[in-house]
This record gives structure tokens, sequence and C-alpha cells, in this order.
């Protein structure tokens, strides 16, 4: 059965997610705070309604893809009685505790709340690559599941609204700090004249190549014996200190590294230099303490 949608916010993100969803054959209807950017979507058999109320009461199912969490409140309070008794699927990228706070608000407004966190690039969606986290109610995910996935994947983690968020933000954590090392890398060379080009030629094989790595990882994080045979902190320790002053050496700027290294002193400090280098996670969880 194809599902009558309503998207509010038509950023780049709204546009690919409101037209994955006409395509399929879905009823959509689209608003937008700043009308005249639905041109491109009429065509496509997508309906642009002319207030926020009109676009609400337009679908049982209501998809807000807007800037923050602050223009998620600044555009539904207004009609928070119309949204009453449908659903609302938040895709705006927002803090877990803010995703939290709008499940509160939509449970005392009697709407059915699911929070997404979007792990894909508009072009990416609908895509095979493409994911969508969600958490909050599990039967709205469980309801529309096969509408979501035409977006890309679909998983669920969990009825804390926050976790989608918290995954999300915890994944890309990951993949800034990983631009960050290349950044600080690229920088390195640069001092001796190689381009940036040059250097991720060699820089994706490589990270490629150690992915793998992260997993080996985490049964120690897990179990906390961080006992091992190889690359204890010691031998991390004088590794950190000898990248930390090629870096110095180059004339780069070297805080991105220095705080990998700090994590690894501060390990050593503690008396850990015989344990696994991943030990520096103990630093990292609870402020470190
Ligand atoms: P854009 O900046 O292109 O669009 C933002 C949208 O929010 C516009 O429709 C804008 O309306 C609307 N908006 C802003 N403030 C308000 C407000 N106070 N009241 C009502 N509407 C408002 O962003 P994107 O489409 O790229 O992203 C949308 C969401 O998706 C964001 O939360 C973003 O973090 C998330 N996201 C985006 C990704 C991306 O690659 N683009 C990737 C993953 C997540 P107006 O036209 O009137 O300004």
């Amino acid at each position: 059965d194809a599902a009558r949608v309503t998207v509010l916010g038509l950023g780049l993100m709204g546009k690919a997610l409101a037209a994955t969803l006409a395509k399929a054959g879905h009823a959509t209807t689209v608003w937008n705070r700043t009308p005249g950017k639905a041109a491109d979507l009429k065509s496509q058999g997508i309906a642009e309604a002319a207030t926020l109320s009109e676009a609400v009461t337009a679908s049982p199912l209501v998809v807000a893809v807007l800037l923050d969490h602050a223009s998620v409140h600044d555009a539904l309070d207004p009609v928070v009685g119309e949204l009453s008794g449908r659903t609302l699927v938040n895709l705006t990228s927002t803090a877990p505790n803010q995703a939290r706070e709008l499940a509160q608000w939509a449970a005392a407004n009697d709407i059915a709340y699911l929070d997404g966190g979007i792990m894909a690039t508009p072009d990416m969606i609908g895509q095979a690559g493409s994911s969508i986290l969600y958490s909050g109610t599990e039967s709205v995910h469980a309801k529309y599941k096969p509408l979501l996935e035409l977006w890309g994947e679909a998983a669920y983690f969990g009825d804390d609204a926050g976790l989608a968020s918290l995954w999300d933000f915890a994944l890309l954590s990951g993949m800034y700090t990983m631009f960050a090392g290349f950044y600080h890398g690229a920088a390195m060379v640069a001092s001796a004249g190689v381009s940036a080009d040059a250097f991720a030629a060699r820089a994706v094989p490589w990270l490629t190549a150690i992915a793998p790595h992260i997993a080996a990882q985490a049964p120690a994080m897990d179990s906390g014996d961080y006992s091992t045979d190889v690359q204890h902190l010691n031998f991390t320790k004088a590794a950190a200190d000898s990248i930390h002053q090629a870096g110095v050496d180059a004339g780069i700027n070297p805080v991105v590294f220095a705080q990998f290294k700090a994590l690894v002193d501060q390990q050593v400090a503690d008396g850990h230099g015989a344990a696994s280098f991943t030990r520096v996670f103990e630093s990292l969880k609870n402020s470190g303490k």
C-alpha cells in the first residue's frame, strides 16, 4: 500500500527524500519555509502545500528534514494540534538529548515519534551504501520499514530516541578524526613538496588495509583484558614520540597527533606500559577517570 507522506524541508536532503518517495509511487506532499523551492519536484508529481498546516494534514506520516533542533520546534510548535494523532519521523540532525526532548514533546502531544540519523549525502539516497539509523517508537519503524528502506538501509537501535543520533555522531566522530589524521599526514609530506593527491594515493590503500584492525581491538575494549605480546604501550610511546617530533621538525601544527600522543603518555604514566596500546580507550571512557 503506497502511503501518503509529507516531507517538511526542501534543502538538498529533503528534496532527495521526497523525490525517492514519489518515484516509488507514494502520494508525496512537500513544504518549505521559504516558498519556491519545489519547482523541480512538481514535475515529478509531488504536491507543494501552500501552508504548513495543509502539509501536515495531507498525510498520516510527516517527515521533518530541517536544519537543527531549534528549527524543528520553530516549524512544528505552531501546528502541534494538527500533528496530534499522526506519525513524525524526524531526520533533522540533532544531538541525542535534543532527540530525547523531541520524543517527550511528541509523546505529550499524542504524536508517534521516530528519530533518524542519515548516514548518506543527498546523492546517495536510494542508492547502495546509503543508510539511516533509527530509534524511538518501534511500531513506527516496523510499520513503515518498507518505505524507509526506499532511502537506504533502515536499521533500528532501540526505543530511546537518542540512540540513533548517538550512533550517528559516534560514527561521524570516527570519520572526522580519520580525515584529521589524513590532513596531518598530508601536511607532513607537504613539507617535502609532496602533493595531497600523491599522499592520498598511498593513504587510501594503507587505511583500507588497516581498517580491519578496528574490529580486532574490540574484544580487549569489551573485556578490559589488554594483555599483549605485541605493540605494548611502551613501544607505542616511542613511536608516538617520534611521529610527533617528525611533525614538529617538519614545521607543521602538531595539534592532531598530539592528542593521540597525550592519551598514550597518560596510560604509560599511569603504569600501563606493558599493556596493549588499545588501552588508550580507557583514557577516553568516563572522561578518562
Ligand atoms: P539545507 O541547509 O540544504 O536545508 C535546511 C532546511 O531547513 C531548509 O529547507 C530550510 O528552509 C529549513 N529551515 C532552516 N531553519 C528553519 C526554521 N527555523 N524553520 C523552518 N525551516 C527551517 O540542509 P540539508 O537539506 O542538507 O540537511 C537537512 C538535514 O539533514 C540537516 O539536519 C542535516 O544535518 C541533515 N543531513 C544532511 C546531510 C547532507 O549531506 N546534506 C547528510 C546527513 C544529514 P529555508 O529554505 O526556508 O531556509
